[in-house]
């Protein structure tokens, strides 16, 4: 077989039937992450989709969304944001607390990672129901920053996260 054949990214992400939860169907990107040629694929595709986008700074909440933010931030030679669980960043913090199915969760981020004006891509591995990038999405309009689009590599598309996200474009590898 040729060393040329071209590669589906579907081919690496594996299903994971009933995880964490019974009626779950995780989509697992650890097989993405051992293959390199594969994940370099993966990131030139992302650095492809947001092209045309005019972007100053990354931002990505932890953890699976850093693996994907922090290699296209130095593919594109722009910076990444690191948002993340309460009491992991040291410096002074924005804070917002989302709902979940079961109680509230809470992200934050460092108060001069964004400036005024500046020309965001949030990057995340998925987007399911949304809640983790509206998040982000209301931190940094608290930066009063501009959101040019949330890059998936995965976008469940049947349960509807990206009206939890509009008006910013919603862009993804792969839509299941
Ligand atoms: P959400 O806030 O519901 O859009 O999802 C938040 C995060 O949960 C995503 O960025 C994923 O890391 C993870 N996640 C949610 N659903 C799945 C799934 N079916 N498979 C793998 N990861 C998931």
């Amino acid at each position: 077989m040729s060393n040329d054949a071209p590669i589906n990214l579907n081919d690496f992400i594996r299903d994971v039937q009933d995880f964490p939860k019974p009626g779950i169907t995780f989509k697992d990107i650890t097989p993405l992450l051992l293959s390199s040629p594969a994940f370099e694929e993966c990131i030139n595709q992302m650095a492809e989709k947001v092209s045309d986008l005019e972007i100053d700074v990354i931002a990505a909440a932890e953890a699976r969304g850093f693996l994907f933010a922090a290699p296209l931030a130095l593919k594109l030679g722009i910076g990444m944001v690191p948002i993340r669980k309460p009491g992991k960043l040291p410096h002074d913090k924005h804070s917002y607390s989302y709902e979940l199915e079961y109680g509230t969760d809470t992200l934050e981020m460092h108060v001069d990672g964004i400036s005024k004006g500046q020309n965001v891509l949030i990057v995340d591995d998925l987007l399911a129901t949304g809640g983790t990038v509206e998040a982000c999405c209301r931190m940094i309009e608290k930066c009063e920053a501009n959101i040019t689009g949330c890059l998936f590599l995965i976008h469940l598309a049947f349960l509807d996260g990206a009206k939890k996200l509009d008006p910013y474009p919603v862009i993804s590898l792969l839509d299941y």
